[in-house]
């Protein structure tokens, strides 16, 4: 129980026990490293230590003491972040055995490893039942991570954020490389808020090229922190007037480009359903509701391609700030949309789930032939619903959501996406979590 097994009995009868067991051929018989004693074991004797509050300072020794003591070394410890979580395959690239950073920032250890060459893995028989933390199912080693799929030329892809258990990102991009047959994996990044711990996980990614690490999804709250740690020159010049990069792409030779697909994600969405191209939303006038980081990019995009916008927001100082900066009218949301706006476009958390009841707006004016919802949970809003009542044009959260991935699943792969599939993904997670 000390190094978090289940075992609540007396010593002497537990090791009569693993003794027994390794009796048999092909059981491995897994011992803690400070047991003193020498087990008999026909299988194989997995050396162990597990650390539930951090990661050791001496490591490296200790994988080597372990490596001597038995036929599979295993150590199994608490990583800060995913950083400290990559000095699991410092260990396997040099010894094969098992080397697991536990907790959600080592998720990536525990399927990369494969890459490595790992003995093998620990999975859960089903969520929460693991017996250590951060253990995905089997199902999700299977179907999610592909497992059986990883090889030591394998690229890596992972999405950075702070919360990120939710994030859909691992599911959909994975299912893409599956269903275009793309030798990679994606894992979910745990990475606490801030530029010292986002920095440090980029660092240790460019210390280590044999990783084969291609590409990051960046997510709230690194955003901001992406775009400084790459560097204006090399980032997409409209993701620079945002202030945010969602795409990061690492060449084979360590090169790093920022981009951010959101923006076109959203423009293109709305084109889409008004048949026209970029250019076509020059002179139109939008409302956008809210001023957040989900405004931000969609204003400067809409600014970009010449359309006339009015920002409105609860926190009118907030829309007066992003209209001053990018050339729109601002007002508060409570407000009348002004007559003439041909476009709505919800950037406002408001009527994502839970609050499903609730609506930005009090009426849709007659004019607006088109309304885009960011949410995309739930997929068909009040707002939408209200709007295709009124014969509008609609797009959903999911629409944007889906191209900005599809356009990250391009500029990694520079082949096309399989849209669908990611569609797919993304309807299916949000009707069977949500039971739509
Ligand atoms: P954010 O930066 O936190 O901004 C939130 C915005 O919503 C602010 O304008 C805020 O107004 C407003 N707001 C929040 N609660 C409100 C309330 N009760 N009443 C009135 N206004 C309220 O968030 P964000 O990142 O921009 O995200 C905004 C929305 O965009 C979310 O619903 C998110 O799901 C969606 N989104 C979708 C995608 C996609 O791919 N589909 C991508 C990104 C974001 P104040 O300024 O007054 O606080």
């Amino acid at each position: 129980m000390r190094e978090g097994g289940k075992y609540a009995g007396d010593e002497r009868p537990r090791l009569a026990l693993l003794a027994h067991a390794g009796e048999f051929p092909n059981v491995f018989v897994d011992l803690e490293q400070d047991v003193p004693v020498r087990l008999d074991v026909r299988g194989g004797l997995i050396r162990s230590r597990h650390d539930f509050n951090g990661c050791p300072q001496d490591l490296d020794n200790l994988f080597a003491v372990l490596s001597a003591a038995g036929d599979v070394p295993k150590v199994a410890f608490t990583p800060a972040g995913p950083d400290e979580a990559l000095r699991a395959f410092d260990l396997l690239r040099q010894t094969p055995g098992m080397a697991l950073a536990m907790g959600e920032a080592g998720v990536l250890s525990r399927v990369v490893a494969k890459k490595f060459g790992a003995f093998g893995t620990f999975a859960a028989l089903s969520a929460g039942e693991g017996s250590a933390p951060g253990q995905p199912t089997i199902e999700e080693f299977k179907t999610l991570y592909r497992w059986d799929s990883i090889g030591p030329r394998t690229a890596v892809y992972g999405v950075i954020g702070h919360p990120i258990a939710h994030s859909m990102s691992p599911a959909i991009h994975n299912a893409a490389f599956a269903a275009a047959s793309v030798d990679a994996v994606y894992v979910p990044l745990l990475t606490p808020p801030g530029a010292g711990p986002f920095n440090r996980f980029m660092d240790a990614l460019r210390e280590r090229p044999w990783l084969d690490w291609r590409g990051l999804s960046v997510t709230i709250p690194h955003k901001e922190n992406a775009l400084a740690y790459i560097g204006a020159a090399r980032c997409d010049e409209l993701a620079v007037r945002i202030g945010a990069v969602n795409t990061i792409t690492i060449s084979p030779e360590g090169d790093l480009r920022g981009d951010n697909t959101d923006y076109p994600a959203a423009i293109d969405a709305l084109c889409a359903a008004m048949g026209i191209a970029r250019a076509g939303l020059s002179g139109r006038s939008v409302a956008v509701l809210g001023a957040g980081g989900a405004a931000r990019a969609i204003v400067a995009a809409l600014r970009h391609y010449g359309a006339r916008v009015a920002i409105l927001n609860r926190t009118v100082r907030r829309a007066e700030l992003l209209a001053e900066e990018f050339g729109c009218t601002a007002g508060p949301l409570g407000a009348a949309i002004g007559g003439e706006a041909e476009i709505v476009i919800n950037c406002t958390s408001i009527g994502m789930r839970p609050n499903t009841g609730e609506c930005p707006v009090t009426s849709i004016p007659e004019s607006t032939k088109v309304v885009f919802d960011t949410i995309y949970n739930p997929i068909e809003t009040q707002l939408l619903a209200r709007a295709r009542r009124a014969g509008c044009a609609t797009v959903t959260g999911v629409d944007m959501f889906v191209n900005q991935a599809v356009a990250q699943f391009e500029i990694w792969t520079k082949g096309i996406a399989p849209r669908g599939v990611m569609r797919n993904v993304v309807v299916r997670r949000l009707t069977h979590t949500t039971g739509h």
